[in-house]
């Protein structure tokens, strides 16, 4: 038995690292998935990559920070499978900055992707599975640095902060209609945008001079009680199961998904 057998899942930021390893995982796993990005070319390459694993994939170019695009992807959505079950509300951008030094325009760029972006897909992905009325489950993307303080990226954490505030919030608002909302908080995962963040950070500290590949083989070593990095695929199978039916009793919650960083 697939675990997401029959449902239609919607997934942003699918062009690339955790979405579309997700996407792939949700596929096999028996979705319908809606490969949403900025980037078309990568929404494109996701689903014909979805498409190739024998998956239903459809691509969808909309920039999540924009109201009319988080409109038209759910109903993109709606089209292509008849409905929404499941969003996973991944896009989100780097962003470096400390307190003192972040421009406004920084902060309210980064603050638009990375929590408007999120609030912007779970207001119409709610709209649609509560005319439904069957239910639904949305998983936002935070990160550690929405639980811990992790020094220059300010915007960003503030931002993933607010995804887990905005979580709590939706839980509470949705569970009567049967919809569960929960944020996956992963620690350090190889991606192009842990490596943008290095490199705009200027390494591990905020410029102590660390190349991004130095700067995760630090992180791998100080960080991680299990020794390692992150992998595409553990971020995947967690969201996986917070889209499936066997996290049927888990809303509200803030999951760390990290080697166990936070814990120590
Ligand atoms: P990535 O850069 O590999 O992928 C992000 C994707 O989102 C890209 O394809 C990009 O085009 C798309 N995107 C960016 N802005 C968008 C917008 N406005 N509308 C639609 N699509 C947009 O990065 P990733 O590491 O896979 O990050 C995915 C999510 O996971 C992000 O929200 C990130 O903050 C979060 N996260 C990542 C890590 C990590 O270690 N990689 C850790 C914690 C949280």
């Amino acid at each position: 038995m697939q675990r997401l057998a029959g449902k239609r899942t919607l997934i942003t930021g699918a062009g690339s690292g955790l979405g579309r390893a997700s996407a792939l995982r949700f596929a096999q796993e028996g979705a319908a998935v809606l490969c949403v990005d900025r980037d078309a070319a990568s929404a494109e390459s996701a689903a014909a990559a979805v498409r190739e694993a024998g998956g239903a994939g459809v691509a969808c170019a909309a920039d999540v920070a924009s109201e009319p695009d988080a409109e038209r992807m759910v109903a993109e959505a709606v089209e292509a499978f008849g409905g929404l079950d499941v969003l996973f509300a991944n896009a989100g951008i780097a962003g470096v900055g400390t307190g003192a030094d972040c421009t406004l325009a920084d902060w309210e760029r980064v603050l638009s992707v990375n929590l408007t972006g999120v609030f912007l897909s779970a207001k119409h992905a709610l709209r649609r599975m509560i005319a439904q009325g069957t239910g639904g489950s949305i998983v936002n993307q935070a990160s550690v640095g929405g639980l811990v303080g992790v020094a220059g990226i300010a915007p960003y954490a503030a931002a993933k902060a607010g995804v887990i505030g905005l979580t709590r919030q939706l839980a509470a608002e949705y569970g009567p209609a049967r919809i569960r909302v929960n944020a996956l908080c992963p620690g350090t995962v190889p991606t192009p945008l842990v490596r943008e963040t290095y490199r705009e950070r200027g390494g591990y500290g905020t410029g102590t001079g660390e190349t991004p590949d130095e700067t995760l083989e630090l992180q791998r070593l100080r960080r991680f009680p299990l020794g390692r990095l992150g992998e595409e695929d553990d971020i995947a199978y967690a969201a996986l199961f917070l889209a499936s039916d066997e996290s049927s009793w888990v809303t509200g919650q803030a999951w760390a998904v990290d080697g166990g960083m936070t814990a120590v």
